[in-house]
């Protein structure tokens, strides 16, 4: 029987895959999000090759700790790898969320990087690498992701695009939001002139 916490999760999924693209974070195909299943040692997954803007519950896969497909009938999203690279060497990681964010990963593009212009950014964002470009879909990217997420909320993958993790996969997706809102007042405010920030005496 499927758990209360299961189709709770499986509902958040999609509705994180239709937030995402409705405001842009990814194309139709783009992107990917999962949530750690604590007491099975497996993982809720969104499906590869289908429009992520529209997912049902039942299209959401389950892979165990290897990536392997324990229930459905779909793909599982090519970036399975770096998602159960994420939970086996981070416990206290139980959602996982992947976007195409284009502003930020426009300014990560160009070497500009998240600076405290507000107070998220001072705050959240005050440390967020930009990881050097691995295959997407490789174990090699994976592992590099697994290895600087560990204290973070958030990472972008150069020439790709964002990772964010946290408790639900609302709130990673929460995280991916404020930090393309923070990448859209740099890139616009830079546009006009100089940035202006936050002193530090007052972070
Ligand atoms: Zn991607």
């Amino acid at each position: 029987m499927v758990s209360d916490i299961e189709i709770s999760l499986r509902e958040e999924l999609v509705r994180c895959m239709r937030i995402l693209h409705n405001k842009g974070l990814i194309s139709g195909l783009g992107g990917n999000a999962s949530a750690r299943l604590p007491r099975e040692k497996a993982a809720l997954i969104t499906p590869s090759g289908r429009f992520k803007g529209d997912l049902a519950p039942e299209d959401i896969v389950k892979i165990d700790m290897d990536g392997r497909v324990l229930e459905g009938c779909l793909r599982p999203s090519i970036e399975g790898p770096l998602h159960t690279a994420i939970y086996r060497s981070n416990p206290h990681i139980n959602a996982v969320v992947h976007s195409h964010s284009p502003f930020t990963t426009g300014l990560a593009l160009a070497g500009r990087k998240i600076e405290p212009v507000n107070y998220e950014a001072a705050v959240l964002f005050k440390d967020v690498p930009i990881l050097e470009f691995r295959r997407p879909g490789s174990k090699e990217l994976g592992e590099l992701v697994a290895e600087n997420i560990r204290n973070r909320r958030a990472v972008i993958l150069q020439n790709h695009g964002v990772v964010a993790v946290g408790a639900t996969p609302l709130e990673a997706l929460c995280t991916i939001e404020s930090l393309e809102e923070v990448s859209i007042m740099i890139f616009v405010a830079s546009h006009f002139g100089e940035v202006k920030l936050i002193p530090k005496d007052l972070i």
